[in-house]
């Protein structure tokens, strides 16, 4: 059953795209609508999916358990000062009034929101192929329009629609970013460092791995940088139950050691972990990359 489309959703429903015949969607009634009648119905909770029809209902990304830990750790401010600083970045690109800011890979769309209140006139759109992290973020900001899609694939937007995207800890599709960004627009990567959570790494069996920033670098080859490589540390101060929420609203969700709980208690609280996190920000090539 669909739901009237919200107006985060309609206001920016013609810069979306079909993922049948990648043309324009505009709002119709409940659902968003091309000019070849291909139709997408609103979910109950906000959110629109545009994925092949074959792959709408599939279980990927995120799942409710990993959304609801990250929605915990994010609402008690234990990565205010990474949301912070994305702000700032985007503030000092100075953007258009009325800029859309995509955020390829959203999660729960806690950073998105940061960075819309300090872009009163911009318009966000939060994309994510987790239905889990869909549905919350559905409800994170009245200037944020929700869609489920696959940005490994392609991001369902029109060409040269966005202003600004983040990606905070998420899959990075560089040529689709490169077709969706207007001429002169950024995007802000945010990727851990090596010592992100490094107290932890008795707890599970991923890393961060030491050559990351390179292969980052390499992704985006002929993308100039506007800025330094700004690194963001903070201390997290953390219960047994934060920091079982942290390993498992990530990766390492998957990985944790069988004596994981055990470990964990004999650990004093606070635990004091450290949080590391290096941003970069890419302008759109001049010449697309393909
Ligand atoms: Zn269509």
């Amino acid at each position: 059953m669909s739901s009237a489309v919200p107006a985060s959703l309609a206001c920016i429903a013609e810069l979306l795209r079909c993922p049948a015949c990648l043309s324009p969607l505009a709002a119709g009634q409940g659902s968003l609508i091309c000019a070849r009648r291909h139709a997408y119905d609103v979910a109950r909770h906000g959110y629109v999916t545009l994925l092949p029809s074959a792959r709408r209902c599939c279980p990927i990304g995120d799942d409710a358990g990993m959304i609801n830990a990250r929605a915990a750790i994010m609402d008690a401010g234990h990565f205010e000062p990474l949301t912070t600083a994305l702000a700032e970045r985007a503030c000092s690109l100075a953007l258009p009034d009325s800029s859309v800011v995509l955020d390829a890979g959203a999660g729960t769309g806690h950073h998105l929101v940061g960075v819309l209140a300090e872009l009163q006139g911009a318009v966000g759109v939060a994309v994510d192929v987790s239905r889990a992290a869909s549905r919350r973020a559905a409800r994170a900001h009245h200037r944020i329009a929700r869609v489920r899609s696959d940005i490994w694939e392609e991001i369902p937007l029109c060409d040269a629609t966005v202003d600004l995207a983040i990606s905070v800890f998420a899959p990075r599709n560089p040529d689709e970013l490169a077709r969706v960004l207007r001429p002169g627009g950024a995007v802000v990567v945010a990727t851990p460092a090596p010592e992100h959570l490094q107290e932890l790494a008795t707890l599970h069996a991923i890393s961060v791995h030491r050559t990351k920033a390179m292969r980052l670098q390499h992704l985006f080859t002929g993308w100039p940088s506007a800025d330094r490589v700004q690194r963001v540390s903070w201390i997290l101060r953390l219960t047994h139950q934060d920091v079982a929420r942290i390993l498992t609203m990530g990766p390492a969700a998957h990985h944790l050691r069988p004596d994981f709980l055990g470990h964990l208690a004999a650990l004093n609280e606070p635990v004091r972990v450290t949080a590391a996190v290096e941003l970069r920000t890419f302008r759109r090539p001049e010449h697309r990359l393909r």
